[in-house]
């Protein structure tokens, strides 16, 4: 762990604290890093935006993005406050950075009130007995558009 790589982590615990402070949302903050500039940030934004997905890695992934011009983060890292959440964890892997540091864990999460292990849990649940309840419907007028898609040329792969 170079010292660089523990400012950028310390700028994430900063902006956990200060998103905190400021009524913003709960205590996570996120830095993302590419050829070792931060080229974006974000903290907990939830309360703030009353937006359920403003998590702190989803506001810097969408900073870093804008910033870059792009939908990737090719060789980024991302500096997390906290083990990223299956939310996070879905839109870091969409992402696609090439590694995640993050301080806290899942524990440390847990015992602070934020347990998203009952979400790990759902996932494995068949759809009529998760807490709420998926219902496949219309499969076949939206197989079609997939169909269009499979066919359509000129498409940005991604
Ligand atoms: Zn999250």
């Amino acid at each position: 762990m170079t010292e660089k790589q523990k400012s950028f982590m310390k700028m994430a615990i900063d902006l956990s604290r200060s998103g905190m402070n400021e009524g913003k949302g709960g205590p996570f903050g996120c830095v993302i890093v590419k050829d070792e500039k931060v080229i974006g940030i974000g903290s907990n934004s939830v309360l703030a935006t009353n937006d359920p997905t403003a998590h702190a890695e989803v506001v810097a992934i969408r900073d870093a993005c804008k910033n870059l011009g792009h939908f990737q983060l090719d060789g980024c890292e991302v500096y997390t406050s906290c083990e990223p959440c299956p939310m996070c964890l879905g839109a870091i892997y969409w992402a696609r950075p090439s590694k995640v540091f993050y301080a806290n864990n899942k524990v440390d999460a847990a015992k602070a009130g934020f347990d998203d292990q009952f979400i790990y849990e759902e996932i494995e649940l068949e759809n009529q007995n998760r807490r709420i309840p998926f219902q496949e419907l219309m499969r076949n007028e939206a197989k079609a558009v997939f169909e269009e898609w499979i066919e359509k040329e000129n498409k940005t792969l991604y």
